[in-house]
């Protein structure tokens, strides 16, 4: 009989992550397609009890918690003690939890403590003729496999962005508290803080509805025979602070730096898009001045709708990449396209 664990950490003001939902989701598929198995729920933080009580309406039938101010912060040596812990008071035999930073880092050691199985980019889970299965992308994304295993405990780290959120309602949920000794080695590392780009020049948003691609066509000379970098950051930028969408990169504008040539000064090669950067999931995805070649385009499989523009008909995007391409100068049509979204506030 499987028990299904969903595990989950909290958020530093006790909240639960849209990608922790997510992973309670996916666990309660699981719940349901496997006959007799039960679902329970550990949480670990400083304080759990309102992250309990936040999704108290689901049927979950326990709620483990881990709690302290240990356990407030990301530290791979508490934070391990905490999950083998709930693991073992659950008896869990498959353990359901959110690919954070957080967690991604400590549950492939905590499934070696149990003699368990980890496995990650985990996008879907189902029943394979009655038993539990994963699906996973590999090669770049190129190729998705469905896998099952005997071997428990099976950890299933969930991808973030790649299953619905769980919406179940709130309530009052009764926790039972797990204890765990921690030693003086353990709390050896302490947060100190965390330094990150104030939220106007972060780029990169992982829950925007679009994701906006810049390629190197910004920075090559344009029809006048000269390069416009300048007005290209300015027009990029400003249609990134009116409509809070991501900034993604190909290659070669991500490159461009290390070339010592005239640059968008925001790209970095956090932005890339593709075979060797990123694959992020977005509902819509604009990509402008990019060719579409396929090293680039293979970074779009989760995209759902697509749309490009570029002065090249011919270019990658039309030949099936894109649902839509406008065969017209970028810099024109975003210009167009900022001043329509000024005239909307
Ligand atoms: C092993 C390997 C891995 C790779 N991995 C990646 C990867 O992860 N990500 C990635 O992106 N690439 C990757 N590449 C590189 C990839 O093949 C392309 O070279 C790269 O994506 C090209 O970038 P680009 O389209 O921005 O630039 P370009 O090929 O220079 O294209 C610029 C485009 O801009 C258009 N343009 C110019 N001016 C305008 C304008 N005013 N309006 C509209 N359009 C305009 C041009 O028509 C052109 O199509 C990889 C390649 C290899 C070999």
């Amino acid at each position: 009989m499987e028990t299904i664990l969903v595990l989950v950490h909290t958020e530093a003001d006790g909240s639960l992550a849209k990608s922790a939902r997510e992973a309670l989701r996916a666990a309660r598929t699981l719940n349901k397609a496997i006959a007799g198995s039960s679902l329970v729920v550990g949480l670990v933080g400083e304080n759990v009890q309102s992250a309990a009580n936040s999704i108290s309406a689901s049927p979950v039938m326990k709620y483990f918690g881990m709690t302290g101010a240990d356990f407030g912060q990301s530290r791979y040596s508490t934070d391990a003690a905490a999950a083998e812990a709930i693991c073992k008071a659950a008896n869990a035999t498959i353990v359901v939890a959110p690919a954070t930073s957080r967690w991604a880092r400590v549950l492939p050691g905590v499934a070696q403590r149990l003699g368990g199985r980890a496995d990650t980019h985990v996008t879907g889970v189902s029943d394979a003729d009655g038993k539990p299965s994963i699906n996973r992308w590999y090669y770049r994304q190129r190729m998705e496999a469905v896998l099952t295993r005997t071997q428990r405990p099976w950890f299933m780290l969930i991808d973030p962005g790649s299953q619905t959120a769980c919406d179940c309602g709130a309530g009052t949920a009764t926790v039972e508290m797990v204890a765990v000794n921690l030693s003086d080695a353990c709390k050896r590392t302490t947060v100190v803080g965390i330094r990150e780009p104030k939220a106007d020049q972060q780029t990169i948003r992982p829950d925007a509805k679009l994701l906006f691609v810049a390629g190197a066509g910004w920075t090559k000379k344009q029809s006048d025979g000269k390069t416009h970098t300048d007005d290209a950051a300015k027009i990029i930028l400003e249609f990134l602070n009116k409509s809070k969408a991501s900034l993604g990169g190909s290659k070669s504008v991500v490159d461009l730096s290390g070339e010592g040539q005239a640059v968008l000064p925001f790209m970095t090669h956090l932005n890339q898009i593709g075979q060797t950067g990123a694959t992020p999931r977005h509902p819509k995805g604009l990509s402008t001045c990019c060719h579409g070649e396929e090293p680039h385009a293979v970074g779009w499989r989760f995209v759902s709708e697509r749309r490009a523009v570029n002065l090249d008909p011919n270019c990658g995007w039309a030949r099936g990449k894109a649902d839509v391409l406008y065969v017209a100068d970028a810099f024109e049509v975003m210009r167009k396209v900022n001043a329509l979204l000024a005239g909307k506030k």
